[in-house]
């Protein structure tokens, strides 16, 4: 831990009353019981309540996604960018709070060099 990832999330979802979503920008989205219009429905509807959007951010390459309030959308899409670069630490995100890290895995042919480099130092006596 230690070093502060910053979220790509920037969005919330507000749930309207007729069953649609809108997406907004956190300081903007309009408080539940507030209007807000919708696009589907080419008309004003009410705020229900509303949601910090999910994403996910990659270390490895910098690849950044964000979801709206779909969070399986998010796991299934992070979790599938971490199984083609394992070695890449891949980070998933609700607004700014971590939700998971899918941790960097080392590649396989390192992994007999440095069983050999940890023999060798244990055969230094210790002093
Ligand atoms: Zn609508
Ligand atoms: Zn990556």
């Amino acid at each position: 831990m230690g070093k502060r990832v910053k979220s790509p999330v920037k969005n919330k979802t507000a749930f309207l009353s007729c069953h649609h979503t809108r997406n907004y920008k956190v300081s903007q989205i309009p408080d539940a019981g507030k209007e807000s219009w919708c696009f589907r429905c080419q008309c004003y509807s009410i705020v229900m309540h509303h949601v910090l959007d999910f994403g996910f951010k990659c270390m490895g390459c910098r690849y950044a996604r964000t979801f709206g309030a779909a969070r399986l959308n998010m796991e299934i899409a992070a979790s599938r960018h971490h199984r083609r670069f394992p070695t890449h630490e891949v980070i998933g995100f609700k607004g700014d709070e971590k939700l998971h890290t899918w941790a960097k895995v080392d590649k396989q042919d390192n992994g007999s060099n440095s069983l050999f480099d940890s023999d060798t130092e244990s055969e230094i006596p210790p002093f």
